[in-house]
Protein backbone atom coordinates (compact mmCIF):
# COMPACT_ATOMS: atom_id res chain seq x y z
CA UNK A 1 0.00 0.00 0.00
CA UNK A 2 1.25 3.39 -0.75
CA UNK A 3 -0.21 6.16 0.80
CA UNK A 4 -0.74 9.27 -1.24
CA UNK A 5 -2.91 11.00 0.97
CA UNK A 6 -0.56 13.68 2.94
CA UNK A 7 -2.30 17.01 2.28
CA UNK A 8 -5.43 15.47 4.09
CA UNK A 9 -2.64 14.28 7.29
CA UNK A 10 0.63 12.96 7.97
CA UNK A 11 1.44 10.24 10.56
CA UNK A 12 3.35 11.31 13.56
CA UNK A 13 6.82 10.93 13.63
CA UNK A 14 8.78 9.26 15.88
CA UNK A 15 10.90 12.08 16.56
CA UNK A 16 7.96 14.24 17.84
CA UNK A 17 5.98 11.31 19.78
CA UNK A 18 9.03 11.01 21.52
CA UNK A 19 9.36 14.83 22.67
CA UNK A 20 5.86 14.84 23.29
CA UNK A 21 6.21 11.71 25.98
CA UNK A 22 7.58 13.71 29.04
CA UNK A 23 4.61 16.31 28.65
CA UNK A 24 1.93 13.61 28.81
CA UNK A 25 3.44 11.86 32.14
CA UNK A 26 6.23 13.30 34.08
CA UNK A 27 5.85 17.44 33.14
CA UNK A 28 1.99 17.13 32.73
CA UNK A 29 1.70 19.95 34.68
CA UNK A 30 -0.71 23.32 34.04
CA UNK A 31 1.71 25.81 32.93
CA UNK A 32 -0.26 28.21 34.39
CA UNK A 33 0.12 26.38 38.19
CA UNK A 34 2.90 28.38 40.55
CA UNK A 35 4.69 25.02 41.73
CA UNK A 36 7.12 23.11 40.21
CA UNK A 37 5.08 20.69 38.55
CA UNK A 38 3.36 23.65 36.41
CA UNK A 39 6.60 25.33 36.12
CA UNK A 40 8.27 22.70 33.77
CA UNK A 41 5.50 22.20 31.70
CA UNK A 42 5.75 26.22 31.71
CA UNK A 43 9.31 25.74 30.49
CA UNK A 44 8.32 23.02 27.50
CA UNK A 45 5.58 25.49 26.44
CA UNK A 46 7.70 28.78 26.38
CA UNK A 47 10.36 26.50 24.30
CA UNK A 48 8.05 25.33 22.01
CA UNK A 49 6.76 28.63 21.08
CA UNK A 50 10.26 29.69 20.55
CA UNK A 51 10.91 27.15 18.43
CA UNK A 52 7.95 28.16 16.44
CA UNK A 53 8.78 31.52 16.23
CA UNK A 54 12.21 30.73 14.82
CA UNK A 55 10.55 28.56 12.15
CA UNK A 56 8.36 31.40 11.62
CA UNK A 57 11.05 34.09 11.68
CA UNK A 58 8.90 36.17 14.37
CA UNK A 59 9.05 36.90 18.02
CA UNK A 60 7.75 34.49 20.79
CA UNK A 61 5.18 36.94 21.83
CA UNK A 62 3.84 36.19 18.29
CA UNK A 63 2.80 32.91 18.15
CA UNK A 64 -0.92 31.94 19.44
CA UNK A 65 -0.76 28.05 20.11
CA UNK A 66 -4.81 26.79 18.47
CA UNK A 67 -6.48 23.69 18.12
CA UNK A 68 -5.53 23.26 14.30
CA UNK A 69 -5.56 25.16 11.25
CA UNK A 70 -9.24 25.69 11.19
CA UNK A 71 -9.06 27.64 14.66
CA UNK A 72 -5.90 29.37 13.49
CA UNK A 73 -7.73 30.68 10.23
CA UNK A 74 -10.95 31.30 12.16
CA UNK A 75 -9.08 33.23 14.78
CA UNK A 76 -7.01 35.20 12.12
CA UNK A 77 -10.25 36.07 9.79
CA UNK A 78 -13.16 36.42 12.40
CA UNK A 79 -10.07 38.23 14.93
CA UNK A 80 -8.84 40.75 13.01
CA UNK A 81 -11.76 41.56 11.47
CA UNK A 82 -13.46 42.61 14.31
CA UNK A 83 -10.92 44.35 15.76
CA UNK A 84 -10.50 46.42 13.13
CA UNK A 85 -12.48 49.77 12.90
CA UNK A 86 -11.24 50.60 9.14
CA UNK A 87 -14.89 49.43 8.01
CA UNK A 88 -16.82 45.85 7.26
CA UNK A 89 -15.16 44.97 3.80
CA UNK A 90 -13.02 41.56 3.44
CA UNK A 91 -10.93 40.35 0.55
CA UNK A 92 -10.18 36.49 -0.34
CA UNK A 93 -10.65 34.18 -2.77
CA UNK A 94 -12.88 31.39 -3.60
CA UNK A 95 -10.36 28.98 -3.40
CA UNK A 96 -9.91 29.34 0.52
CA UNK A 97 -9.94 26.38 2.59
CA UNK A 98 -14.09 26.14 4.51
CA UNK A 99 -12.02 27.41 7.33
CA UNK A 100 -11.39 30.40 6.00
CA UNK A 101 -14.53 30.80 3.61
CA UNK A 102 -16.97 29.80 6.49
CA UNK A 103 -15.40 32.50 9.15
CA UNK A 104 -15.86 35.40 6.09
CA UNK A 105 -19.47 33.64 5.68
CA UNK A 106 -20.12 34.38 9.55
CA UNK A 107 -18.88 37.72 9.18
CA UNK A 108 -21.18 38.65 6.71
CA UNK A 109 -24.38 36.80 8.12
CA UNK A 110 -23.79 37.87 11.45
CA UNK A 111 -21.50 40.96 11.39
CA UNK A 112 -22.88 43.33 8.15
CA UNK A 113 -19.54 42.46 6.35
CA UNK A 114 -19.49 42.62 2.86
CA UNK A 115 -16.84 40.49 0.61
CA UNK A 116 -15.17 40.62 -2.65
CA UNK A 117 -13.84 37.42 -4.04
CA UNK A 118 -10.70 38.77 -6.33
CA UNK A 119 -10.92 36.50 -9.37
CA UNK A 120 -8.84 33.22 -9.49
CA UNK A 121 -7.05 32.03 -12.76
CA UNK A 122 -7.57 28.45 -14.54
CA UNK A 123 -4.01 27.75 -13.30
CA UNK A 124 -5.34 28.41 -9.78
CA UNK A 125 -3.62 32.28 -9.53
CA UNK A 126 -4.85 35.49 -8.25
CA UNK A 127 -3.70 38.53 -10.30
CA UNK A 128 -2.05 41.16 -7.98
CA UNK A 129 -3.77 43.32 -10.56
CA UNK A 130 -6.87 42.16 -9.44
CA UNK A 131 -6.03 42.03 -5.92
CA UNK A 132 -5.02 45.52 -5.91
CA UNK A 133 -8.63 46.26 -7.35
CA UNK A 134 -10.65 44.84 -4.89
CA UNK A 135 -8.71 47.07 -1.95
CA UNK A 136 -11.37 49.49 -0.80
CA UNK A 137 -10.72 51.62 1.54
CA UNK A 138 -13.21 50.04 4.40
CA UNK A 139 -11.05 46.98 4.13
CA UNK A 140 -10.43 45.19 6.71
CA UNK A 141 -8.64 42.29 6.10
CA UNK A 142 -7.40 40.37 3.00
CA UNK A 143 -6.48 36.99 3.03
CA UNK A 144 -5.18 34.76 0.83
CA UNK A 145 -3.95 31.18 1.65
CA UNK A 146 0.03 30.31 0.32
CA UNK A 147 -0.58 27.14 -1.40
CA UNK A 148 -3.81 25.69 -2.64
CA UNK A 149 -4.61 22.04 -0.96
CA UNK A 150 -6.69 20.84 -3.70
CA UNK A 151 -4.28 21.82 -6.79
CA UNK A 152 -1.11 22.75 -5.07
CA UNK A 153 -0.93 26.29 -6.73
CA UNK A 154 1.46 28.36 -4.40
CA UNK A 155 0.48 32.24 -5.10
CA UNK A 156 2.71 35.59 -4.67
CA UNK A 157 1.53 36.09 -1.46
CA UNK A 158 4.57 38.39 -0.67
CA UNK A 159 3.47 40.63 -3.58
CA UNK A 160 -0.20 41.02 -2.47
CA UNK A 161 0.93 41.58 0.79
CA UNK A 162 3.12 44.59 -0.25
CA UNK A 163 -0.23 45.99 -1.96
CA UNK A 164 -2.44 45.65 1.14
CA UNK A 165 0.04 47.40 3.14
CA UNK A 166 0.63 49.88 0.36
CA UNK A 167 -3.15 50.91 1.92
CA UNK A 168 -2.67 50.15 5.41
CA UNK A 169 -4.50 46.73 5.28
CA UNK A 170 -4.20 43.55 7.30
CA UNK A 171 -3.10 40.60 5.16
CA UNK A 172 -3.10 36.60 6.56
CA UNK A 173 -2.15 33.67 4.87
CA UNK A 174 -2.98 30.21 5.39
CA UNK A 175 -0.07 28.07 5.15
CA UNK A 176 -1.08 24.96 6.27
CA UNK A 177 -0.19 23.35 2.95
CA UNK A 178 2.94 25.22 2.51
CA UNK A 179 4.24 24.25 5.62
CA UNK A 180 6.81 21.94 5.56
CA UNK A 181 7.44 22.22 2.06
CA UNK A 182 8.07 26.38 1.46
CA UNK A 183 9.73 28.56 3.91
CA UNK A 184 7.50 30.12 6.08
CA UNK A 185 9.59 33.35 6.81
CA UNK A 186 7.03 35.91 8.12
CA UNK A 187 9.20 38.93 7.08
CA UNK A 188 10.07 37.81 3.85
CA UNK A 189 6.40 37.50 3.25
CA UNK A 190 5.21 40.24 4.68
CA UNK A 191 2.21 39.13 5.86
CA UNK A 192 0.80 39.97 9.28
CA UNK A 193 -1.09 36.47 10.23
CA UNK A 194 0.01 33.29 9.00
CA UNK A 195 -2.23 29.72 9.99
CA UNK A 196 -0.21 26.12 10.11
CA UNK A 197 -1.43 23.34 11.38
CA UNK A 198 0.40 19.98 12.92
CA UNK A 199 -0.61 17.10 11.25
CA UNK A 200 0.36 18.26 7.86
CA UNK A 201 4.03 17.94 8.50
CA UNK A 202 4.30 15.18 11.33
CA UNK A 203 2.77 16.07 14.43
CA UNK A 204 -0.45 15.14 15.84
CA UNK A 205 -4.44 16.19 14.52
CA UNK A 206 -5.69 18.80 17.01
CA UNK A 207 -2.88 21.44 17.24
CA UNK A 208 -1.98 24.72 15.23
CA UNK A 209 -0.37 28.01 15.64
CA UNK A 210 -1.17 31.46 14.35
CA UNK A 211 1.03 34.14 14.09
CA UNK A 212 -0.18 37.38 14.59
CA UNK A 213 2.30 40.25 14.09
CA UNK A 214 2.07 42.25 17.46
CA UNK A 215 0.85 45.98 15.80
CA UNK A 216 -2.20 44.47 15.05
CA UNK A 217 -5.31 43.83 16.86
CA UNK A 218 -6.96 41.00 17.53
CA UNK A 219 -10.55 39.91 19.27
CA UNK A 220 -10.06 36.81 21.22
CA UNK A 221 -12.86 33.96 19.73
CA UNK A 222 -12.28 32.07 22.94
CA UNK A 223 -12.76 33.63 26.12
CA UNK A 224 -11.79 32.58 29.69
CA UNK A 225 -8.94 32.79 31.86
CA UNK A 226 -6.79 34.59 29.82
CA UNK A 227 -3.65 32.17 28.09
CA UNK A 228 -1.89 33.29 25.53
CA UNK A 229 -1.74 36.37 26.54
CA UNK A 230 -5.58 36.97 26.33
CA UNK A 231 -5.74 36.02 22.79
CA UNK A 232 -6.78 32.57 23.14
CA UNK A 233 -8.30 31.06 26.46
CA UNK A 234 -8.03 27.65 27.28
CA UNK A 235 -5.40 25.25 29.24
CA UNK A 236 -2.19 25.03 26.78
CA UNK A 237 -1.75 21.67 25.07
CA UNK A 238 1.63 21.61 25.98
CA UNK A 239 2.52 17.97 24.60
CA UNK A 240 1.18 19.35 21.36
CA UNK A 241 2.64 22.64 21.10
CA UNK A 242 5.89 20.81 21.48
CA UNK A 243 4.51 18.41 19.02
CA UNK A 244 4.42 21.16 16.10
CA UNK A 245 7.62 22.90 17.17
CA UNK A 246 9.97 19.71 16.60
CA UNK A 247 7.82 18.90 13.77
CA UNK A 248 8.55 22.14 12.46
CA UNK A 249 12.47 21.86 13.20
CA UNK A 250 12.52 18.41 11.62
CA UNK A 251 10.68 20.05 8.47
CA UNK A 252 13.38 22.89 8.38
CA UNK A 253 16.07 20.91 8.03
CA UNK A 254 17.14 20.59 4.42
CA UNK A 255 14.29 22.20 3.69
CA UNK A 256 15.56 23.14 0.13
CA UNK A 257 17.73 20.15 -1.07
CA UNK A 258 14.24 18.12 0.35
CA UNK A 259 11.76 20.05 -1.93
CA UNK A 260 14.00 20.22 -4.64
CA UNK A 261 14.24 16.85 -5.14
CA UNK A 262 10.52 16.08 -4.67
CA UNK A 263 9.37 18.75 -6.99
CA UNK A 264 11.80 16.76 -9.72
CA UNK A 265 9.71 13.37 -8.88
CA UNK A 266 6.52 15.26 -9.13
CA UNK A 267 7.41 15.96 -12.55
CA UNK A 268 8.30 12.44 -13.02
CA UNK A 269 5.05 11.60 -12.06
CA UNK A 270 2.94 13.94 -13.82
CA UNK A 271 4.40 12.93 -17.25
CA UNK A 272 4.15 9.13 -16.18
CA UNK A 273 0.19 9.48 -15.13
CA UNK A 274 -0.21 11.92 -18.33
CA UNK A 275 1.33 8.65 -20.38
CA UNK A 276 -0.33 6.30 -18.64
CA UNK A 277 -3.94 8.04 -18.42
CA UNK A 278 -4.32 9.71 -21.91
CA UNK A 279 -6.54 12.52 -21.49
CA UNK A 280 -5.77 13.46 -17.85
CA UNK A 281 -4.88 16.78 -17.34
CA UNK A 282 -3.25 18.49 -14.56
CA UNK A 283 -4.92 21.08 -12.53
CA UNK A 284 -3.10 24.21 -10.83
CA UNK A 285 -0.10 26.00 -11.86
CA UNK A 286 2.21 24.07 -13.99
CA UNK A 287 5.26 25.71 -12.20
CA UNK A 288 4.33 27.58 -9.05
CA UNK A 289 2.97 24.63 -6.89
CA UNK A 290 4.01 22.58 -3.90
CA UNK A 291 6.40 19.95 -4.30
CA UNK A 292 4.55 17.35 -2.75
CA UNK A 293 0.54 17.35 -4.65
CA UNK A 294 -0.39 16.67 -8.52
CA UNK A 295 -4.04 16.55 -9.08
CA UNK A 296 -5.38 15.78 -12.03
CA UNK A 297 -8.94 15.91 -13.74
CA UNK A 298 -9.51 12.35 -16.09
CA UNK A 299 -12.51 13.49 -18.13
CA UNK A 300 -14.86 10.79 -18.94
CA UNK A 301 -14.65 9.18 -15.58
CA UNK A 302 -15.81 9.64 -12.00
CA UNK A 303 -13.43 10.84 -9.63
CA UNK A 304 -14.29 8.86 -6.92
CA UNK A 305 -14.75 5.37 -8.93
CA UNK A 306 -10.97 5.97 -9.46
CA UNK A 307 -10.38 6.64 -5.97
CA UNK A 308 -11.62 3.13 -5.60
CA UNK A 309 -10.28 1.51 -8.28
CA UNK A 310 -6.99 2.84 -7.36
CA UNK A 311 -7.39 1.44 -3.79
CA UNK A 312 -7.83 -1.50 -4.58
CA UNK A 313 -4.21 -1.31 -6.63
CA UNK A 314 -2.57 -0.24 -3.05
CA UNK A 315 -2.41 3.70 -4.19
CA UNK A 316 -4.56 6.05 -1.43
CA UNK A 317 -5.35 8.95 -3.05
CA UNK A 318 -8.17 11.23 -2.71
CA UNK A 319 -10.84 12.70 -4.94
CA UNK A 320 -10.65 16.50 -3.55
CA UNK A 321 -10.01 17.70 -0.17
CA UNK A 322 -10.32 15.80 2.51
CA UNK A 323 -11.46 18.34 4.55
CA UNK A 324 -15.17 18.62 3.14
CA UNK A 325 -14.96 14.51 2.87
CA UNK A 326 -18.32 13.26 2.77
CA UNK A 327 -19.82 15.82 1.11
CA UNK A 328 -20.81 14.70 -2.73
CA UNK A 329 -20.42 18.11 -4.22
CA UNK A 330 -17.65 18.88 -6.99
CA UNK A 331 -14.70 20.66 -5.33
CA UNK A 332 -15.33 24.39 -4.97
CA UNK A 333 -11.77 25.26 -5.92
CA UNK A 334 -12.37 23.29 -9.25
CA UNK A 335 -15.23 25.42 -9.86
CA UNK A 336 -13.63 28.75 -9.07
CA UNK A 337 -11.05 27.78 -11.19
CA UNK A 338 -13.68 27.73 -14.43
CA UNK A 339 -13.91 23.79 -14.73
CA UNK A 340 -17.35 22.91 -15.42
CA UNK A 341 -18.79 20.69 -12.73
CA UNK A 342 -18.84 17.28 -15.01
CA UNK A 343 -14.88 17.42 -15.21
CA UNK A 344 -14.28 19.00 -11.57
CA UNK A 345 -16.15 15.70 -10.50
CA UNK A 346 -13.29 13.47 -11.95
CA UNK A 347 -10.51 15.21 -10.13
CA UNK A 348 -8.21 13.00 -8.12
CA UNK A 349 -5.24 14.22 -5.92
CA UNK A 350 -2.23 12.87 -5.30
CA UNK A 351 -0.07 13.90 -2.03
CA UNK A 352 2.86 13.24 -0.38
CA UNK A 353 5.76 13.75 2.61
CA UNK A 354 8.94 13.89 1.75
CA UNK A 355 9.35 10.26 2.85
CA UNK A 356 7.90 8.88 -0.19
CA UNK A 357 11.10 8.66 -2.92
CA UNK A 358 10.88 8.98 -7.13
CA UNK A 359 10.93 5.37 -7.73
CA UNK A 360 7.99 4.92 -5.38
CA UNK A 361 5.77 7.72 -7.07
CA UNK A 362 7.02 6.57 -10.89
CA UNK A 363 5.79 2.88 -9.71
CA UNK A 364 1.91 4.54 -9.13
CA UNK A 365 1.31 5.56 -12.43
CA UNK A 366 0.26 2.29 -14.20
CA UNK A 367 -2.07 2.06 -11.80
CA UNK A 368 -3.74 5.12 -12.48
CA UNK A 369 -3.59 4.36 -16.40
CA UNK A 370 -5.65 0.97 -15.37
CA UNK A 371 -7.80 2.35 -13.02
CA UNK A 372 -9.02 5.02 -15.41
CA UNK A 373 -9.23 2.56 -18.05
CA UNK A 374 -11.41 0.77 -15.95
CA UNK A 375 -13.92 3.75 -14.98
CA UNK A 376 -13.71 5.27 -18.40
CA UNK A 377 -14.69 1.57 -19.89
CA UNK A 378 -17.34 1.24 -17.01
CA UNK A 379 -18.82 4.69 -18.21
CA UNK A 380 -18.63 3.96 -21.54
N1 LIG B 1 -6.26 25.21 5.69
C1 LIG B 1 -5.87 24.37 4.72
C2 LIG B 1 -5.31 24.91 3.45
C3 LIG B 1 -6.00 22.99 4.89
O1 LIG B 1 -5.63 22.17 3.91
C4 LIG B 1 -6.55 22.50 6.11
C5 LIG B 1 -6.77 21.05 6.30
O2 LIG B 1 -6.70 20.28 5.40
C6 LIG B 1 -6.92 23.42 7.09
C7 LIG B 1 -6.77 24.77 6.84
C8 LIG B 1 -7.50 22.98 8.39
O3 LIG B 1 -6.51 22.51 9.27
P1 LIG B 1 -6.90 21.53 10.49
O4 LIG B 1 -7.22 20.19 9.87
O5 LIG B 1 -5.68 21.50 11.35
O6 LIG B 1 -8.06 22.13 11.19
Amino acid sequence: MIYLDAAATSPVRREVLEAMWPYLTGDFGNPSSHHTVGESAARGLADARAGVAAWLGCRASEVIFTSGGTEADNLAVKGIALANPRGRHIVTTRIEHEAVLESVDQLVRLHGFTVTFVPVRRDGLVSPDDFAAALRPDTTLASVMLANNEVGTVQPVAALAALAHERGIPFHTDAVQAAGWLPLDVGALGVDALSVSGHKIGAPKGVGALFVRARIPLEPLLSGGGQERGRRSGTENVAGAVALATAARLSSDGLTARADAAAAARDAFVAAVQAAAPGASLTGHPTSRLPGTASFVFPGTNGEAVLLELERRGVISSSGSACAAGSEDASHVLLALGYPEDVARTAVRFSWGPEVSAEQLAAVAPAVGEAVRAVAGLAG
